[in-house]
């Protein structure tokens, strides 16, 4: 049976309180009762000795009255039932009431019977005993009062147990109420409701129950939102992860390492392998599905752990009949206290090895196209090194593939198509643009080349930067043999194999061009070989062929590359010589000194047949310059003009313009008389003084002269030209600087012209001479002279070529203390890189500039250029052909303080020099001196 607490508290107080009343009433009615027995006793007792004091005169005087009236006064307490006293021989004496038969014993003292009290007492006196006297108490009274104490007794406990009965009930209600809403809780809790919260308000346990509840209940609300929250993620985890497998195609597993048995699946294995996964949950299952070949590398990738995933591919039996490439890739996870466990993820790859194999056979098909075909496929990275060649490459140049990858391009390329290969590989490399295309020649492994036509274009990434460049090589060797054959055929002689007239023609235009743009002469030389006939006639054609051949040969040797030898035509060959000098005469001279070289050339006897045979050609020459004439005239010009040479004899050369032909010819008499005036030692030296700006001389200029016993004096302008062009001047020059030294020599005993420098001219064709050096230095020796005291002026023209030697000659020959100037400064070409590497001491404005320093702001410009250019490079200047006092002022002006020239003195001979440099005045005294 169940009882609810109200209940239970109710019944459980009532029985309670009924047993402790219940024992109350009756220990309280119990003890009043004794408390009232003894109290009826005790006043019995002292009543009875009170009355035995009363008694006891009566007694002593045995006056019965007096005890009646006594025992009456006695009778009239209702509580007493009867008194008697009786004397000494228990006689009664008086009385009340009725006594009773058998009175109680005075020795026993009180007697309680039901309903009275009985006591009686001997009356002594003096030790006598006098009688008794007895007294019987009703009870009655008190019985009265124990009942009337009982009843109110019972009351009492009868309201206490209402009262604790109605306190009961209502302290039932109120806990229970609470409990109830407690238990609302609970079962709000139960049902879900988490914002259930118990209303108790109060300050006791049940407050302080209802507000861990409701701490509990929202700890739990909290708790059960975040696991709803972490719930969904998982759930929509786990959604994405099996559309992920069912979009790839593949499952995710774990497995029982020990026998393979899936503990977990991921993912429709229905799809990927057309069962469901219970039906390959077992491992030997599975295995049955797996291609036999495929197995055993199934099982031992299953079977080594390994930190490191394992991937196998293996086919496998599909539901659908079909294998099926599957990949597994595996792992092991370390289970917290569990065993190790094998995890897989089992991916459908067949379409990806079918794309592979089809990749892999038509990677075999390009490489077998790559490697058999017969052109060069290339590809090279962004700085045009090669990333990849086909063996064609090495077919093509010999060089392996291996040993070309990673070396530029540019690299292969003949040295002749450099250029073009350059600007190939720069266009296509700087993305000018996006394909390319150029003929051009490779160098072979043997040394060779080979002509090809290679083809590339540019690969370019996102941002537009070059990346690669890819192309084709084609051997169009053959292709190029067959037109140049074609070009040999159209523009070159079949016999000699030099340009017919075709090319002639067409060179000989260009030669006009270049002549009216550079000023320069050009000639042609029209060389006829005398009596070629008769050899032809006597030796036959064959002969007369291999005549011109071996002609052809031996002027081709010594034509220059800039020129062009052809032949016309039987036995006629035509020279263009390009780049002569601007002046006709001197261009002349040229043209003439290279028509006898051929002269001299051909004087050597050919083979012909066996026998030695002498040819001798007649030239005809002519100068060109600019487009006055054109082509054919120039040709016809040359052509007369070998008219001209067969009429005077002959195996010699003739100008068209007989004018220029006396000038060569009078060139070639001055040439022979120079040699003998070298040789008779005709030359003289005059000094001319080199002054500082107040007009001390501090040294002079040594120049030639020659004097002519019938042409007179002949200026160096003329004739150290001619020196030069025939090697004259190294024993002339030789001889200056001879004269110089012992010059210089001689000073250094007299204090006045101790501290003299003299400046010597010295040609380019001397200075380059490889014993120029050597030479000074044994004339220093030999003379005794200070190389210090020595000055050499050389052109600018001389630093045009063979600057290195230039340079090494200067080195060593400053090393003796030799200094040098740079002649004629501003009119030549000199750079100012070349001015730099110089090791000069001093620049000479040339005299050109100083002649009009005055009129032409352009001349003063140059000469004030000059000036500061040497004061930049620390080089001192000195201005050359000061003739007046204006130019001087003017050039000193500019910062020049050294002059030369005809104001200061002319050049003359030793003793005009030295008596200027002894003279107080020299620039009076050289203007007294009559003109060199
Ligand atoms: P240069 O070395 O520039 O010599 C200066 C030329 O200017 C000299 O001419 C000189 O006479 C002339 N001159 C000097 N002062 C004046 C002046 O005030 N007014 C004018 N109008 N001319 C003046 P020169 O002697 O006829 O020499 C011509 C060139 O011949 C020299 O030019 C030099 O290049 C060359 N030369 C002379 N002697 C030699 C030599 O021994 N060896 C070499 N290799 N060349 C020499
Ligand atoms: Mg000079
Ligand atoms: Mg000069």
């Amino acid at each position: 049976m169940r009882l609810n607490v109200a209940w239970q508290i109710i019944i459980g107080t009532v029985a309670i309180q009924v047993v402790m009343v219940a024992a109350l009433l009756f220990s309280g009615i119990t003890q009043v009762q004794q408390n009232q027995q003894e109290v009826l006793e005790r006043t019995a007792e002292q009543q009875s000795r009170l009355l035995g004091s009363a008694l006891t005169p009566g007694l002593a005087y045995a006056d019965p009255a007096m005890l009646q009236d006594l025992l009456d006064l006695l009778g009239d307490d209702s509580n007493v039932l009867y008194a008697v006293v009786l004397d000494a021989s228990e006689r009664p004496m008086a009385s009340v009431g009725v006594a009773p038969d058998t009175l109680p014993a005075a020795e026993a003292g009180v007697r309680s019977e039901s309903g009275q009290v009985e006591i009686a007492r001997q009356i002594e006196l003096s030790g006598q005993s006098l009688g008794t006297v007895a007294v019987g108490y009703s009870t009655d009274a008190i019985d009265q009062l124990s009942t009337n104490l009982l009843e109110r007794n019972v009351l009492l406990a009868l309201g206490v147990l209402g009262l604790s009965i109605l306190a009961a009930i209502l302290f039932a209600l109120m806990t229970t109420r609470r409990l109830r809403l407690l238990l609302q809780g609970g079962r709000a809790l139960e049902a879900g409701q988490l914002d259930h919260r118990v209303r108790i308000d109060s300050r006791d346990e049940f407050g302080d129950l209802a507000r861990t509840f409701n701490d509990m209940a929202a700890h739990l609300g909290t708790t059960q939102s975040t696991l709803l929250q972490q719930n969904l993620q998982l759930n929509r985890s786990v959604a994405r992860l099996e559309s992920m497998l069912g979009g790839a195609n593949a499952i995710l597993w774990e497995a029982n390492p020990g026998n393979h048995e899936w503990e977990f699946v991921a993912g429709d294995t229905r799809k990927l392998l057309g069962f469901p996964s219970r039906n390959l949950g077992r491992g030997e299952l599975r295995a049955r599905h797996i291609h036999p070949d495929d197995l055993p590398r199934v099982r031992d990738a299953a079977r080594e752990p390994g930190n490191e995933p394992k991937v196998v591919d293996y086919r496998f039996a599909h539901r659908n009949g079909q294998w099926i490439w599957l990949r597994d890739i595996l792992s092991w996870a370390e289970g917290t206290g569990s065993p190790r466990s094998l995890r897989g993820l089992t991916l459908d790859v067949t379409a990806h090895r079918r794309a592979t194999a089809a990749l892999k056979e038509s990677e075999n098909r390009y490489q077998d196209v790559v490697n058999h075909i017969s052109e060069v496929i290339f590809r090279t990275d962004a700085e045009g090194r090669w990333t990849l060649l086909n063996p064609a490459w090495e077919s093509l140049t010999g060089f392996p593939v291996e040993e070309t990858l990673g070396k530029p391009m540019c690299a292969f390329v003949d040295p002749e198509d450099q250029d073009d290969a350059q600007n190939f590989c720069d266009t296509l490399l700087e993305g000018g643009t996006h394909a390319q295309s150029e003929e051009i020649r490779l160098r072979t492994h043997d040394g060779s080349h080979r002509w090809v036509s290679i083809y590339a274009s540019a690969r370019f990434d996102e941002d537009g930067q070059i990346m690669a460049t890819f192309g084709t090589m084609m051997d169009i060797s053959d292709r190029k043999e067959a037109e140049e054959e074609i070009r040999r055929l159209a523009f070159f002689d079949g016999l000699t194999g030099l340009p017919n007239r075709t090319l002639l023609h067409d060179r000989l235009g260009q030669a006009l061009a270049n002549t009216a743009r550079s000023r320069h002469h050009g000639a042609v030389l029209f060389i006829d070989l005398d009596n070629f006939k008769d050899i032809n006639d006597t030796l036959g054609h064959a002969v007369g062929d291999d005549l011109l051949r071996q002609v052809a040969r031996r002027m081709e040797d010594s034509v220059r590359e800039a020129d062009t030898l052809a032949r016309l035509g039987g036995d006629e060959f035509v020279v263009i010589l390009n780049d002569l000098h601007p002046d006709p005469a001197r261009a002349a001279t040229e043209a003439e000194a290279v028509g006898r070289k051929l002269i001299n050339l051909l004087r050597e006897p050919f083979e012909l047949a066996g026998q030695n045979r002498h040819v001798t050609p007649s030239i005809g020459a002519t100068l060109f310059s600019g487009h006055s004439l054109g082509v054919e005239e120039v040709l016809k010009q040359a052509d007369l003009a070998m008219y001209r040479a067969k009429n005077a004899g002959r195996n010699t050369v003739r100008f068209y313009d007989p004018g220029l032909h006396r000038a060569v010819e009078a060139r070639f008499e001055l040439e022979n008389e120079l040699r003998h005036a070298l040789d008779e030692d005709r030359f003289t030296i005059v000094y001319q003084p080199q002054v500082e700006a107040d007009g001390r001389v501090i040294g002079a200029e040594l120049l030639l002269r020659w004097p002519h016993p019938q042409r007179g004096a002949i200026s160096p302008g003329e004739f150290i030209p001619i020196a030069e062009q025939t090697g004259l001047i190294v024993p002339i020059g030789r001889k200056v600087l001879r004269t110089a030294c012992a010059q210089l020599a001689a000073w250094q005993h007299i204090a006045a012209f101790r501290e003299l420098t003299l400046s010597v001219n010295i040609s380019a064709r001397q200075f380059r001479n490889k014993h120029f050096v050597q030479q000074l230095r044994e004339i220093l020796q030999e003379t005794g002279a200070p190389g210090d005291r020595l000055k050499l002026e050389l052109t600018e023209s001389m630093l045009l070529e063979e600057i290195d030697t230039v340079v090494a000659h200067i080195d060593e020959l400053r090393t003796l203390g030799v200094e040098f100037a740079l002649d004629d400064f501003g009119t030549g070409y000199s750079s100012l890189a070349y001015l730099k590497q110089l090791p000069l001491a001093q620049l000479k404005i040339d005299q050109s500039f100083v002649r009009d320093v005055l009129d032409d702001p352009n001349d003063a410009a140059i000469a004030q250029m000059v000036v500061n250019l040497a004061h930049t490079l620390d080089l001192d200047v000195i201005a050359e052909g000061v003739e007046t006092a204006e130019q001087r002022a003017f050039l000193f002006g500019l910062g020049c303080r050294h002059f030369q020239g005809f104001l200061y003195g002319y050049p003359g001979d030793l003793s005009d020099l030295e008596r200027a440099v002894l003279g107080t005045s020299p620039a009076q005294q050289s203007a007294a001196q009559s003109p060199h």
